[in-house]
């Protein structure tokens, strides 16, 4: 008899374990048996990306070097600043003896999406910057940030994303104006949470009015990466899709293009 109860008390425990498993997580299973969303967070790369504008940058070029019909098969050469397009800060973009981008270890690239919509608070305000407050707010909501989060900024910006001249916002004192992290909630979240890196739908993870670039100094010093220019991200829920970050491997480069997917869990 008390075999029975004891085996009737495990079935329960595996049945209650094993819908929690299917509701809230996502297995490697689910993502090979396409049972997932997967949504592209990266622009394409084109003459049209944004990137740092400051002198030595300068836009994406392709050419075409064989063509089909001449050469018998297609092929392409291309140039590009490391900080173009979707891309990644290597610790070493802001910070001596911190890892290169192809140095970055791998685990690192793989984790929890964290999505905080700031955008209403962007909306007169462009030179907002997410606050502890707005972080503390978001965990009221959703719970605690995930261990080994990566944080993702929702700051409305992608909008401008198609017209160069918007999404950098200069005046007429050549000072850039849009959204990012204050340095206060960079470090609450590289000493109070446990964090792979952050990211955000702009140019900066700093504000275009940072002169010292804090956000990247903390975020870089605590051999943590940034990933700027960001798509898609209205497309996902606060907590719940798992990232995948791709960055090119550039030996001893300070960060590059990456390809970031964002896979929702199962319905
Ligand atoms: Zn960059």
């Amino acid at each position: 008899m008390i075999k029975r109860w004891a085996y009737l008390l495990l079935m329960i425990l595996f049945s209650s374990c094993h819908s929690y498993t299917a509701i809230s997580s996502t297995s490697l299973e689910d993502i090979a048996n396409g049972n997932c969303t997967i949504i592209d967070l990266t622009y394409p790369l084109n003459r049209t990306n944004a990137y740092w504008p400051a002198p030595s940058y300068a836009p994406f070029t392709y050419k075409t070097i064989a063509t089909l019909k001449d050469d018998g098969v297609f092929s392409g050469a291309y140039s590009t600043p490391e900080h173009l397009g979707t891309h990644i800060d290597a610790p070493n973009h802001f910070e001596e003896n911190q890892p290169s981008v192809d140095k970055l270890s791998l685990e690192t690239l793989i984790g929890p999406a964290t999505v905080i919509d700031i955008s209403d608070k962007v909306e007169n305000q462009s030179d907002y910057e997410l606050t502890v407050a707005d972080i503390i707010d978001w965990e009221e909501v959703n719970g605690r940030i995930k261990n080994r989060s990566i944080i993702l900024l929702n700051t409305g910006w992608w909008k401008k994303w198609d017209d160069y001249e918007k999404y950098k916002n200069v005046d007429h004192t050549k000072t850039l104006h849009f959204p990012g992290y204050s340095a206060e909630a960079a470090v609450f979240l590289v000493e109070k949470r446990d964090i792979n890196g952050i990211g955000i739908d702009t140019l900066s993870a700093d504000c275009g009015i940072s002169a010292d670039f804090k956000v990247h100094h903390i975020i870089n010093k605590s051999c943590k990466y940034i990933l700027e220019n960001i798509a898609n991200l209205d497309k996902l829920p606060p907590s719940g899709a798992t990232l995948i970050i791709a960055p090119i491997k550039i030996e001893g480069g300070s960060g590059g293009q990456t390809r970031i997917w964002a896979i929702l869990p199962p319905p």
